[in-house]
């Protein structure tokens, strides 16, 4: 190695194996790369598969950045082979192995860390050993957490204040105590943080590996949650850098459509039907990377969507592959041609959300794709299902205002095989209204496209993200030049 090459930053990314977590972990370690750092980003064979392309891409273009392959031991944790993400999970029971599995790349990751001799080490919040490990080689440990400012603050308020007990009904709204808003929720919305003692075990470890970290990378822009950024500093006392939104650093075509795993549309084919329609006029219809709805709250989308008269593009992930068709009312497809584009599996999203055809998102209320619709400037639909997706719902139409909630009741898994949530009537009845000519519609578009403007600007040079990530990287040019104690005491302070 030369001296110039010493004096450079080396930041080692590690994922947790799921895209809503991959994607804009791989975004970030791009964006650190693009001002000048190394970046490694730690993934198993069949995940590296699948971003090593976009990777590539971007090493060629002269960014210094590669992936690390390390194998997974899924079969020492009674995982089938080739299921090394959530998305490739066939059913919830399975994802107690897969976290058994990730747990036994400690030593894998000691060895990467004895081999490259990092400067700072980014893992995901469920990475909980990387706090132990970071601390042991005295690096520093960045926790990224996947969700907003928001999100963090309202189940910390649930944790520390449990407003939901005492409650009589599990539909009565209750106030979620301390924050800079006015919210409300209900029993059936709260998570299994809430409700299992597993999950709250989880919680409570996540939670302590991210007090004994050096800090935390947020996917957000300080203009889009002030309070809520600053509410987090004081109740976790932790220092938090926002660098979002990360899914803007993807700029040109070929970098948005191979975010992710391989689209099953052309970016030509999609491309060419959203320049067939007018601005503004179609709801793109997607709910993440693992939720999987039953055959029949398929069909009260699909008549939904019909008898609402709005273009729209949906990205349909099945239960069981073989059922993929017979959820459709009969001549659906017919009857839509021109007017709805089903894609199946997946979607280059980010591509689609940046059409000017494009002017609602209904959407799982995931962070990622919450993000992504806002940066775009869209509205939204909210339809809520699992993790922090209530809480995102809320942050959407109660805090941003710029969205519609279809009126789903309660948190589920992912893979719901059995509800209808939403019934078609209540679809139509929303899409309309965020759709149509109404003034509500219209004030939430305008809304949208004014964040979206924010967004955008943050990311720019002189922008509150782009400024923000300036800093870190000074921060850790100095760091790297101090001695190892001084590191080790401050993942404590
Ligand atoms: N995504 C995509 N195409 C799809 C489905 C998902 O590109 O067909 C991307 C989406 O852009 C987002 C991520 O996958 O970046 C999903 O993350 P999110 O937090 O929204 O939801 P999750 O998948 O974690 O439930």
């Amino acid at each position: 190695m030369d001296s110039e090459a010493n004096h450079q930053l080396h930041i080692l990314f590690f994922p947790y194996f799921a895209y809503g977590h991959m994607i804009p972990i791989i975004d970030m370690a791009k964006l650190f790369a693009a001002r000048g750092v190394k970046t490694t980003i730690i993934l198993t064979p069949v995940n590296a598969s699948v971003f090593s392309s976009s990777i590539d891409r971007e090493r060629s273009l002269g960014l210094d950045i590669h992936i690390q392959v390390i194998r997974f031991p899924g079969a020492e944790a009674g995982l089938p082979e080739g299921v090394e993400s959530i998305d490739d999970m066939t059913s919830p029971e399975m994802l107690p192995k897969l976290l058994a599995a990730i747990k036994m790349l400690q030593q894998p990751l000691e060895k990467l860390i004895q081999q490259h001799r990092p400067d700072s080490i980014v893992a995901d919040s469920l990475i909980l050993f990387a706090t132990e490990v970071a601390i042991k080689y005295c690096i520093p440990r960045f926790v990224f957490h996947g969700t907003s400012f928001y999100a963090q603050c309202v189940d910390e308020s649930l944790k520390c204040h449990r407003p939901y007990m005492g409650i009589t009904s599990d539909r009565e709204a209750f106030l979620v105590p301390g924050l800079p808003d006015k919210i409300e929720m209900t029993r059936l919305q709260l998570s299994d943080i809430f409700k299992s003692e597993r999950m709250a075990g989880i919680w409570d470890l996540v939670r302590d590996a991210e007090q004994r970290s050096y800090g935390i990378l947020v996917n957000s822009f300080n203009e889009l949650e002030p309070a809520y950024a600053m509410h987090y500093d004081k109740v976790m006392g932790k220092r938090a850098w926002a660098v979002g939104p990360v899914s803007l650093r993807n700029r040109d075509n070929i970098d948005k459509v191979q975010r992710g795993k391989k689209t099953t549309i052309s970016e030509h084919a999609v491309l060419n039907w959203l320049d067939t329609k007018e601005l503004d006029s179609v709801l793109y219809i997607c709910f993440g990377s693992m939720a999987r709805f039953s055959k029949a709250q398929l069909l009260e989308i699909a008549v939904g969507l019909e008898d609402s008269g709005i273009s729209f593009i949906w990205v349909v992930r099945t239960i069981k592959k073989e059922e993929e068709e017979s959820f459709l009312p009969t001549g659906f497809e017919d009857r839509m041609e021109g007017k709805g584009l089903i894609i199946r599996e997946w979607a280059p999203q980010v591509l689609i959300l940046d059409h000017p055809a494009v002017g609602g998102f209904m959407t799982h209320c995931g962070w990622n794709s919450t993000l992504e619709g806002l940066s775009a400037g869209v509205p939204m639909i909210t339809w809520p299902m699992f993790g922090e997706q209530f809480h995102n719902e809320n942050f959407i139409t109660q805090v941003l205002k710029v969205g519609i909630k279809v009126g789903v009741e309660k948190w589920s898994s992912w893979i719901d095989t059995e509800d209808v949530q939403v019934k078609k009537e209540k679809i139509a009845n929303v899409v309309s209204r965020l759709m149509g000519d109404g003034e509500e519609g219209k004030h939430m578009r305008m809304r949208a496209k004014e964040l979206g403007e924010k967004a955008k600007e943050a990311v720019e040079q002189g922008g509150s993200s782009y400024e923000r990530l300036t800093a870190l990287i000074q921060e850790l040019e100095m760091v790297k030049n101090t001695s190892p104690a001084n590191v080790a005491l401050s993942h404590l302070a």
